[in-house]
């Protein structure tokens, strides 16, 4: 049975982010960029970030938290998660093209790196070295 715990709710909008609410969205998203499912790993800089952001109706609790590194959170700006996994791939977007590279480039190693991963597991299944 798992512990029911009362979800976090901001009682104003500049409230920072408790320690242990942090953690718990930590664990939920498994150290996980939430845009792009890259590992955030130590040393790499990462934000809380609003899944729908305030400004465009989202709500200041848990549920709408996620982590997500840098690099990704500045590419997302005031877009939804939706929008922002649209408009990555999107050249014709008008927006700072760095970090949108960056995030692009997470996308792809990735992809890459559970691939590899796959044919490893392949090759081991087989007991082809
Ligand atoms: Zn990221």
């Amino acid at each position: 049975m798992t512990r029911a715990v009362p979800e976090w709710v901001a009682d104003h909008p500049d409230q920072a982010i408790p320690a242990r609410v942090k953690l718990r969205i930590w664990e939920r998203e498994q150290g996980r960029c939430s845009l792009t499912g890259r590992k955030i790993l130590p040393g790499d800089a990462f934000d809380y970030e609003h899944r729908k952001p305030l400004a465009r109706g989202g709500t200041d609790t848990a549920k709408n938290i996620d982590a997500a590194c840098q690099p990704c959170n500045k590419a997302k700006r005031k877009l939804t998660k939706r929008e922002f996994e649209l408009a990555i791939f999107n050249p014709n977007m008008r927006r700072d093209p760095w970090p949108l590279y960056v995030a692009r480039v997470e996308i792809r190693l990735k992809r890459a790196a559970e691939k590899a991963c796959r044919r490893l597991a392949a090759v081991l299944a087989t007991g082809e070295a």
